[in-house]
């Protein structure tokens, strides 16, 4: 960076600032993780500098190579990894993979089927807002009240009524196993394509700790970013009678030039997926969010659903009179960051929100092991019953920080490559 640190001060001070929030607190964002300095190096590298529109060995540029070897890896560590018959790196993002699939299967206006949005779904599942909700009609099927679980009957006699074309199945923030095989058998009920989308699962599916989608679903989607710990982007999968037409819709029909030098980083931490350094990795994320649950549930806050099957959980904080807002305003204040999130059947607006979500995969990634999810649920209790209370809040960030010192980022990160 000392380059940057000349020409760029601006930025530069933007980038240290980043760095140090990152080391001095507690991220625990479900959906965030710490890439390893090698994914780091491959995303930084020269491979931005380049167009290769097509696919590898089929371009439209030339001096294609070298981008043609990235690629190349980056699909077969793919295959390797999930087991899948064909896969296409070159998503932007996990809602451009989404796009991708939809316009590979839907014409404008066709019938939707996913998780209702305020129960887990995500915005591209079909949000009015997004354009899935815009150029879809959707149907969303819900968890019941009484055990927050999918309700699979209510999804099967809500696709034998609206017929929808396409099944979509994924979450944000459902912390239980989905049924593949019961969606798979939902969609030959009515002919319907299966889309599974494991954006928060990747990385467990991918060491064998939660159930994989890939033998029942036709299309499967992923981010590289969450639990799989890669660069920001994303993967569409699917089953080969599919291939051609995929690769098509994400080129031309969704994207220009792929991020080479993203893809490079998919492929390096693919690549990292595939040691088993990665399953004891993912087994601890699992382990710690268990824990993490367990902890905070013995200090009187509801766990939604009572537990976890994955890296993350719900807190319902209506007992404690606090909301998700003022719950990660004052988390924030003491080193802890979180996000706000709606339970299922919330009386809050989404901005408010009566729950904060948690996710163990950034933790994780630092070394850190159930003993210190204990030291820092006690934390969060301290600081959830001091939310007025500035002094006692910036007190407990100082703990965290001096805390944080003992799991320096730059080791771990050494360390689990
Ligand atoms: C995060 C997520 C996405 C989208 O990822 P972006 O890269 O932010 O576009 C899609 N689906 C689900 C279920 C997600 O959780």
């Amino acid at each position: 960076m000392n380059t940057l640190k000349k020409t760029d001060p601006e930025i530069y001070s933007a980038i240290q600032g980043e760095t140090k929030r990152q080391m001095e607190k507690l991220e625990l964002i479900a959906s965030e993780n710490y890439v390893s300095p090698s994914v780091l190096e491959a995303q930084g590298s020269v491979l931005t500098n380049k167009y290769a529109e097509g696919l590898p060995q089929k371009r439209y540029y030339g001096g294609c190579e070298w981008v043609d070897v990235a690629e190349t890896l980056a699909i077969e560590r793919t295959k390797k990894v999930f087991g899948c018959e064909h896969a296409n790196v070159q998503a932007h993002s996990g809602t451009q993979a989404n796009i991708a699939v939809y316009l590979a299967c839907l014409n404008i206006g066709d019938t939707i089927m996913g998780l209702y949005l305020p129960h887990g779904g995500h915005l591209s599942h079909g949000h009015p807002m997004n354009f899935s909700g815009k150029y879809y009609k959707v149907i969303g099927f819900t968890v019941k009240k009484e055990t927050e679980l999918v309700d699979y009957e209510e999804a099967e006699r809500l696709a034998l009524e609206h017929k929808p074309k396409l099944i979509c199945v994924g979450a944000s923030a459902y912390s239980r196993i989905f049924d593949w095989k019961r969606f798979r058998e939902i969609c030959d009920k009515i002919g319907a394509i299966f889309m599974a989308d494991m954006a928060h699962y990747a990385g467990l599916v991918a060491a064998g700790l939660y159930p994989s989608p890939i033998p029942y679903a036709d299309f499967v989607t992923t981010t590289t970013h969450k639990t799989l710990r890669g660069p920001r982007g994303g993967i569409v999968m699917c089953k080969a009678q599919y291939s051609q037409t995929l690769d098509k819709t994400i080129f031309p029909g969704t994207q220009g030039g792929p991020l080479m030098h993203v893809i490079a980083a998919k492929a390096v931490a693919l690549g990292e997926a595939l040691k088993p350094s990665f399953k004891k990795y993912q087994s601890q994320v699992l382990n710690n969010a268990r824990a993490f649950a367990q902890n905070l549930s013995k200090m009187g806050f509801r766990i939604v659903t009572g537990g976890t099957d994955c890296h993350m959980f719900l807190v319902d904080l209506q007992s404690k009179n606090l909301t998700g807002k003022v719950a990660e305003e004052s988390l924030d204040k003491a080193g802890i960051t979180v996000n706000k999130n709606t339970i299922p059947y919330d009386p809050q607006k989404p901005f408010i929100a009566s729950g904060i979500r948690i996710g163990t995969p950034a933790l994780t990634t630092r070394g850190m092991k159930e003993k210190e999810m204990e030291k820092i649920s006690i934390w969060m209790d301290r600081a959830l019953k001091n939310t007025g209370n500035e002094a006692e809040l910036k007190k407990i960030s100082q703990e965290v920080k001096n805390f944080c010192k003992k799991f320096p980022l730059e080791s771990h990160l050494k360390s689990m490559i």
